[in-house]
């Protein structure tokens, strides 16, 4: 939708196929249905890739003001939350319409329900072929999205077309995404929130990621916003055969020596009450019980019964609880892919392929997944506003 406002705003004529009943159907569910379509705070470090340096050039030239700027233009006020820019009505569909009455403003040609199936260069441009028939045109912009999240009409797609021109396609794996964990222990946590640390290692120990904030244990393992921001790199470890886990620190205010005098007084002061009890007030009742199973006590035990060791690994687990990650969710949970096509083979400046002249590439299908926090959108109108300025000139 950027690309094509782009292109059609400097005269071009543009035609834009999609498939789903509508266009930009994922936005509506964005940000919860409110659209975080960008973020104050901007690094190359929010933006993965093998190539990390490839869409924080892009992003030096449209980056989150011009994107402010554009959407104030299409009549979207920015509200912000803690750097998180969100529409001021509140609605992601704000977001959508917008551009789509952009798009018809500018007389964009858009064919909905209609399905690109393939892609072919010809002598004078492209030939396009789709469920319904078959264009020919002087460029392609290929905007397909990655395989997150198919059932708003990105299901991969764009691989197999770019595949098909002799692209590389980095793997291609679920991002932002929860994880499933090893062991059966996780139903009796099921629905219980918490603030946290956790950090991602590989078998090896070497540290690939952490994150902090709200954690959501579930009953197939753990999920929230600081497990998505590490999961690309679960996925990545675990496709290369690696076996990850997680260290989670569930008391970070607290020291190691702290949280042991605390269990010390409890042992002392509530040693007559069960395990879950003398620990009520500290931890959510749930986690106590799977926390003193854990660690090899009975949650009905009287704590006065816990010995020096016992108290010992209780605490400790509270600071460094290790969770296996046997996998990561799928795509059907996913909000962003990782890999994708590689950014080895696109020229940063214009979108353009560096082996198909009159190609260009945008937004998820490439290989850059932004973290949590508006990024994925950002990138996508950086790349589509590139891609539309230089295929559209
Ligand atoms: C639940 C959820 C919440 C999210 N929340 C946020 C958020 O708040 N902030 C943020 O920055 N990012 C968020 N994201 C990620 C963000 O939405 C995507 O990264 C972004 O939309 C990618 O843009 P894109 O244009 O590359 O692809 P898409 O938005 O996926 O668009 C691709 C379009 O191509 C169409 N298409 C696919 N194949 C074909 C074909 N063969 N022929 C014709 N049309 C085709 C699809 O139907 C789709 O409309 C979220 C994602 C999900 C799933």
């Amino acid at each position: 939708m950027m690309a094509a406002i782009t292109a059609a705003g400097q005269g071009k004529r543009v035609l834009v196929l999609e498939k789903m009943d509508r266009l930009g159907k994922k936005l509506l569910a964005t940000g919860n249905g409110k659209c975080n379509y960008t973020n104050r705070y901007q690094a190359q470090e929010c933006y993965r890739s093998r190539e990390p340096e490839f869409a924080w050039k892009g992003i030096q030239v449209f980056g989150a003001q011009q994107a402010l700027d554009f959407f104030h233009q299409l009549g979207i006020l920015p509200k912000e939350r803690a750097g998180y820019y969100y529409p001021a009505s509140g609605q992601a569909a704000s977001v959508r319409e917008a551009l789509e009455r952009r798009m018809e403003g500018l007389g964009v040609e858009i064919h909905t329900g209609e399905r690109v199936t393939g892609l072919y260069p010809g002598e004078k441009g492209w030939l396009i072929e789709s469920d319904h028939g078959k264009y020919g045109a002087e460029k392609v912009i290929l905007s397909v999205g990655g395989q997150a999240s198919p059932v708003h009409g990105s299901s991969g797609d764009g691989y197999d077309m770019a595949q098909s021109l002799g692209h590389e396609i980095v793997p291609v794996l679920p991002a932002l995404t929860s994880c499933i964990l090893k062991g059966d222990f996780m139903k009796k946590w099921g629905g219980v929130r918490i603030q946290g640390k956790i950090t991602l290692y590989s078998k090896a120990g070497e540290q690939l990621a952490q994150d902090r904030g709200e954690l959501q244990l579930v009953d197939y393992g753990i999920s929230g916003i600081p497990v998505f921001q590490v999961s690309r790199y679960a996925a990545v470890a675990l496709h290369q055969g690696d076996q990850p886990y997680l260290i989670m620190d569930i008391m970070e205010d607290y020291s190691l020596r702290e949280l042991t005098q605390e269990l010390e007084q409890r042992r002392e002061a509530l040693g007559q009450y069960q395990g879950v009890q003398a620990l009520d007030g500290m931890l959510h009742s749930k986690l106590a019980a799977v926390l003193l199973k854990e660690a090899g006590l009975s949650a009905k035990q009287n704590a006065s019964s816990w010995s020096d060791r016992q108290l010992t690994k209780l605490a400790q687990r509270m600071k460094q609880w290790k969770l296996g990650i046997a996998a990561v969710s799928g795509f059907d949970k996913a909000q962003v892919t990782c890999g994708g096509v590689s950014t080895k083979e696109v020229d940063g400046k214009t979108m353009e392929s560096r082996l198909c002249p009159g190609l260009y590439l945008t937004g998820e299908l490439l290989d850059v997944d932004g973290i949590c926090g508006g990024y994925n959108l950002q990138w996508a109108w950086t790349s589509g506003y590139l891609a539309g300025l230089h295929a559209g000139r």
